[in-house]
């Protein structure tokens, strides 16, 4: 896959690799191996002022976009509608804390009295190689439709996962096995679409 490049996610964080690498293992089906910032010897500091998961992905991937790099970056987050969309691109930050147990707190007590919970996760994630190749950056988004709970379930995964419910499965984020949630969930989708809009491209095969 790829074989002129390396695929870099603009992420330190080994476990967000680590989820990527088994993205694109179950929806390509080969081992992909993906590099962190840290392995290819990027320091600098990449300020996520964008207004939304797309302009912010766009931003991490360029950052370390370069000759023979296809820079990746994920942007993501729940957009509830009946709140317009938040907590949107402040998802991390919602209550403030940047702790995930206030963010559902604050979440469940802005939905008080709200009978329509249907929500989405989101990813967007772009996708930058480099200019002599003569690919455009591009942004792959994917989503996963849930329903707000009115209190936690679940005690796996991370942020709102146990107050997202996921009705064809019937079970919340937090209480699907990792792999069952990398299938079904927004950055799966948005791994996918990636493979597909490679293919597309002539990148893969
Ligand atoms: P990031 O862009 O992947 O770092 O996600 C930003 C924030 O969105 C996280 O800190 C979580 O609050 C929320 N979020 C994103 N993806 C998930 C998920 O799969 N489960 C639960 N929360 C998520």
């Amino acid at each position: 896959m790829l074989k002129d490049y390396k695929i870099v996610l603009a992420t330190n964080n080994a476990h967000k690799v680590g989820e990527f690498e088994k993205l694109f293992f179950y929806h390509l089906g080969k081992e992909v191996k993906i590099y962190t910032l840290k392995e290819i010897g990027f320091e600098g500091d990449i300020v996520e002022n964008g207004r939304t998961f797309s302009e912010n992905a766009l931003i991490k991937a360029s950052a370390v976009a370069g000759e023979g790099i296809v820079a990746i970056a994920d942007d993501s987050g729940l957009c509830v509608d009946a709140l317009d969309g938040a907590p949107g691109i402040y998802s991390a930050r919602y209550a403030g804390t940047g702790n995930d147990r206030d963010n559902n707190n604050k979440l469940l007590e802005e939905l008080k009295g709200v009978s329509y919970r249907d929500a989405s996760f989101v990813c967007a994630l772009a996708c930058i190689f480099p200019e002599s190749s003569g690919i455009d950056p591009f942004v792959c988004k994917g989503v996963c439709r849930g329903e707000i709970l009115l209190a936690e379930r679940g005690k796996g995964g991370f942020g709102y996962d146990p107050l997202f419910w996921v009705d064809s499965k019937g079970k919340t984020f937090a209480e699907l096995t990792e792999d069952e949630k990398n299938v079904i969930s927004h950055r799966g989708d948005a791994v996918n679409v990636l493979i597909g809009e490679l293919r597309r491209i002539g990148q893969i095969d």
